[in-house]
């Protein structure tokens, strides 16, 4: 990582600030966000790591990181901040950073994959795990992967053939309508 001058030291930080109302100044490095993460095992930096890269300026770090992709949105880190930042809105707000500067994440495919979730969400209302499994398989040219567990998860009730539709799909698909006008007005 390379230093920014005293300058624009602030710049990713402000950016933040100006995009969610989110100032990662106040953040004590207490670690509660990271120690009640779901996700934390899995992902690179932890998400009091990403605070601290973004109070550092580093833009491009974060922003490469598979952590953005993997973060579930579940707010338990927002619900623990005692400085009261929305971790889980700033993690939403660098995904759409990352595409914007057209920065390819750390792992391979993993924005794919969350494109191809998005899709099975808006199309049922809930993710349809075969049908993503398939998808993402085939779409990223490697047809056998994890094909082993496919009739074990089966047996045991974990996947669906055909997958459920939601019996309220409208109003899922008014939640994606309404965020693609939001970002054409953006
Ligand atoms: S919102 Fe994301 S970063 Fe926060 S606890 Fe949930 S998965 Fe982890
Ligand atoms: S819980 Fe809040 S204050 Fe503590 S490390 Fe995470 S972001 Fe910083």
């Amino acid at each position: 990582m390379s230093y920014p001058s005293n300058s624009n030291i602030h710049l990713f930080r402000n950016e933040i600030l100006n995009l969610c109302k989110q100032d990662v100044a106040k953040c004590i490095q207490c670690g509660k966000c990271s120690a009640g993460c779901p996700i934390s095992p899995e992902m690179d930096i932890q998400p009091n790591q990403i605070i601290r890269l973004i109070q550092l300026n580093d833009r491009e770090g974060v922003l490469r990181s598979n952590t953005i992709w993997l973060c579930a949105s579940c707010e338990t880190c927002s619900v623990r901040c005692p400085e009261k930042i929305e971790i889980a809105t700033i993690m939403d707000i660098l995904r759409k950073l990352s595409l914007e500067a057209n920065i390819q994440a750390g792992e391979k495919n993993i924005v794919k994959f969350d494109q191809i979730f998005l899709d099975s969400i808006k199309k049922r209302g809930r993710v349809h795990e075969l049908g993503l499994v398939i998808r993402y398989n085939l779409t990223t040219g490697q047809p056998w992967k994890d094909v082993h567990l496919g009739p074990i998860m089966f047996m045991k009730g974990k996947f669906s053939l055909l997958g459920h539709r939601i019996k309220e799909l409208e109003r899922v698909k008014e939640i994606f309508r309404l965020s693609r006008r939001i970002k054409s007005q953006e």
